[in-house]
């Protein structure tokens, strides 16, 4: 069974750390956010996490969160990569709330791969705080790992990658490409 990959940023993506002066005390995890990493793992998403952070803060950081979601983690120690390279950690998309990925990424024509969210806290998030979450749902697109599975191989690679986009969204040009596909 082909399984996709989905790789969070941690900081303003999934939350913030929670300070009590010099110290981290604990993890503001966003609004939607247990709800959507639950409901992507039970569809069977990989699930990645990629920070830029240490790794020492990435583990006080899934001390207190997130632990139980990512099987996998990333941090500067292992991957310092001056940009997110979605080729480097084999996943099918990131999710990220720095557009700064996205557009290296358009350099190199691996935009679809990338879901740019609003920064939580962020004016765009405080107006509708699950935004963030239907932008990553309509991209990775439920039904179709729903249908991977009851495809013939060729069928699923041609599935791998096929994503949808929320309309004015950088990725918002594969969603012909998934009405078409879905149509058919
Ligand atoms: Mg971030």
């Amino acid at each position: 069974m082909l399984r996709q990959r989905i790789a969070f940023d941690l900081d303003e993506t999934l939350g913030v750390p929670l300070i009590d002066g010099a110290t981290m005390i604990g993890w503001q995890v966003r609004p939607g956010c247990v709800e959507l990493l639950t409901g992507l793992q039970q569809a069977g998403f990989e699930l990645c996490l990629w920070s830029v952070s240490s790794r020492r803060y990435v583990d006080k950081v899934l001390s207190f969160a997130l632990g139980r979601w990512f099987a996998e983690t990333y941090s500067w120690d292992e991957v310092p990569l001056r940009w997110k390279d979605v080729r480097h950690l084999v996943v099918n998309y990131l999710v990220d709330d720095s557009a700064f990925h996205l557009e290296e990424a358009r350099k190199h024509g691996l935009e679809s791969a990338y879901i740019l969210v609003p920064g939580y806290g962020d004016p765009q998030d405080v107006a509708d705080p699950w935004r963030w979450v239907r932008l990553v749902e309509t991209t990775v697109g439920w039904f179709l790992s729903l249908l991977r599975d009851s495809l013939p191989l060729d069928l699923r690679v041609l599935c791998q990658g096929v994503g949808g986009g929320e309309a004015g969204s950088p990725n918002a040009q594969c969603l012909d490409v998934k009405i078409d596909f879905a149509v058919r």
